[in-house]
């Protein structure tokens, strides 16, 4: 007990994996909030009742429970993640969720585990490629998700062509709901902490998608911010003549490139 009362406040147990917050499979599917305080570090220490403000009182001082600040990062986390884009059947899976069938993927996985750990800190996004079918699209939404848990910070998922694109198309016709907007659009996800760039380089891009593309890349270079991409070409062939290969130095230089090829584990599902 002596050395409990020595622990830090956040000093979370091994269970939650030191974030002192815990996962229930599948309860988001009953339209619950699948994120609970730690049961095994942090439910034993409140004593607020779980009733908001989360606060307690201590000999006429009002205190923050010790559950207070847990609670209010879960509340934030949801509203992220409700508004990241991640597509409905890869939300809220986590790392043990990615099952490894060779060492190619392996690679991935544990590279995924260790961006999940060390994010901010670390230091290079991730380039994924490989055949269709390999889990790409599944392990990116998975780093997303871990680094939307840990650490409540603004994360965007898209898909280049059919968000992307589409979203900025729309900004250029009259009469749509996002009319003029474009900038706005291209501001959100240069400036997100997080982005996935899901199903990068599709083929036969037109100038103006080739430019829009390098304008994205680019700011989020400059702005360092950590950005993972997937794509079923390898980039070290198929960017060579993208925007005058501009593309390829800047992904090489934001991003581990990770070949993740195999066979199609869509036919096992
Ligand atoms: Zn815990
Ligand atoms: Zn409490």
């Amino acid at each position: 007990m002596q050395a409990d009362k020595k622990k830090k406040f956040n000093d979370f147990c091994n269970y939650c994996d030191k974030t002192g917050i815990v996962h229930i499979p599948g309860s988001d599917l009953l339209g619950e909030v699948p994120l609970i305080p730690c049961p095994k570090c942090v439910e034993p220490k409140c004593t607020c009742n779980k009733k908001e403000p989360f606060y307690i009182y201590d000999k006429g001082e009002i205190l923050d429970c010790f559950c207070r600040n847990i609670r209010i990062k879960i509340n934030k986390i949801n509203r992220i993640y409700n508004r990241s884009g991640i597509d409905k059947k890869f939300r809220w899976k986590r790392i043990n969720d990615f099952k490894a069938e060779n060492k190619l993927s392996n690679e991935a996985k544990k590279y995924a585990y260790e961006i999940a750990k060390t994010f901010p800190r670390i230091k290079k996004g991730l380039f994924l490629w490989g055949n269709p079918g390999t889990g790409k699209t599944l392990l990116s939404s998975i780093i997303l998700t871990e680094l939307i848990i840990r650490n409540a910070v603004e994360g965007k998922f898209i898909k280049i062509s059919r968000t992307y694109f589409n979203r900025l198309k729309a900004t250029f016709v009259e009469g749509s709901v996002t009319y003029g907007q474009s900038s706005e659009i291209e501001k959100e996800l240069e400036n997100a902490d997080i982005l996935v760039i899901d199903d990068f380089g599709v083929q036969r891009d037109s100038p103006w998608e080739q430019e829009t593309l390098y304008n994205l890349v680019d700011a989020r270079y400059e702005a360092e911010k950590f950005t993972i991409f997937t794509s079923n070409n390898n980039p070290h062939i198929s960017f060579k003549e993208l925007s005058d290969g501009r593309i390829l130095s800047r992904i090489k230089e934001m991003c581990r490139i990770m070949e993740i090829s195999g066979k199609d584990y869509r036919e096992n599902l």
